[in-house]
């Protein structure tokens, strides 16, 4: 027998599932949306997540069948990688994609390309597995404004780039809660302490844009939501305070960038070890115990994807 999956329950009819990216609990939730029997899924990890979500699909008793939607936010892998996977299990759903990501959908092989040239083909193997094309007539193209029904509900797709240029965030305007991926940052179950949750920006290759990333919180901060449910991982509330955060996190990150923007040959080495200083000071004024060993250990690998969106940043913004 399989053991149960790893599910939180949060506003009637959301649950973040454990999509165990890279073997590793807490890192990438897969949010399931359930209304008057039909169900949607908002971003789903790799192909390694695939047998989670099933089982948690199963777990709840929802049909595989039931299922409408897939939804990928953007088409990173650890939110996309899993979906033709996926998609093969659940025969009446449709991939509802952002304008620019859906030809990577139908046809991977460049995203995984991508991928490969920044991670290596051991991690590749090991964390994601290559992505599986989705049949072109399974696939929906949403556009800025444009609307889904599931059950009684209305979702609202809005273009919300700065995470990434093909990222969009999904409205539950029924209940005024959003499913942002990875527009508003990240915010780990671990790092919340008495002070409420820590949230930060993702600023991964190849597309982050500071500036759309600063819009694009302020325009979910302004719809006044209930809750957001960030892929990284699970429900956040305090919204105000939060996209402060986001803010102070994003100028943190620009001004770290700009600093080694002339470094050279160690400007990755110099980025990488000032963020880590940033989290380290952050995590203290939050109030999360941490030694610094720990932040560095607990924060490596988003230290390190942040640090190799910023170079490729400061790469693009010299050449214009
Ligand atoms: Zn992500």
């Amino acid at each position: 027998m399989m053991a149960k999956a790893a599910m939180i329950d949060y506003a009637p009819g959301v649950t973040a599932i454990d999509a165990q990216f890279a073997g590793r609990t807490g890192q990438v939730a897969s949010h399931l949306l359930v209304d008057a029997g039909e169900a949607a899924l908002v971003d789903v990890g790799s192909n390694h997540s695939v047998p989670h979500i099933l089982r948690a699909l199963d777990d709840k008793g929802i049909a595989r069948s039931a299922v409408r939607y897939v939804c990928v936010t953007h088409v990173h892998l650890d939110h996309a990688g899993g979906a033709g996977e996926l998609m093969r299990h659940l025969p009446q759903a449709t991939l509802v994609v952002h304008p620019r990501s859906a030809r990577h959908m139908i046809d991977p092989s460049a995203l995984y390309a991508g991928a490969r040239s920044i991670f290596g083909d051991e991690v590749m193997a090991r964390d994601y597995g290559e992505p599986v094309p989705v049949p072109e007539e399974r696939v929906r193209i949403v556009d800025e404004g444009d609307r889904l029904e599931l059950g009684g509900r209305s979702l609202l797709f809005l273009d919300t780039p700065g995470h990434a240029n093909h990222h969009y965030s999904m409205v539950d305007e029924t209940t005024n809660r959003i499913f942002a991926g990875d527009t508003f940052g990240v915010s780990y179950r671990s790092l919340a302490t008495d002070q409420g949750d820590f949230i930060f920006p993702s600023t991964s290759p190849v597309h982050f844009d500071p500036d759309a990333a600063h819009r694009s919180v302020d325009r979910l901060r302004d719809l006044r939501p209930e809750a957001i449910y960030v892929a990284h991982f699970g429900e956040v509330t305090d919204i105000p305070r939060l996209a402060g955060e986001m803010h102070r996190g994003l100028d943190a990150h620009v001004d770290v960038a700009l600093r080694h923007a002339d470094a050279g040959h160690g400007q990755a080495d110099a980025i990488a070890a000032d963020l880590l200083q940033w989290f380290i000071r952050r995590l203290r004024e939050h109030g999360a115990g941490l030694r610094d060993a720990e932040v560095e250990d607990r924060l490596a690998l988003d230290i390190q994807v942040n640090t190799q969106g910023l170079v490729v940043w400061l790469q693009r913004r010299q050449r214009q």
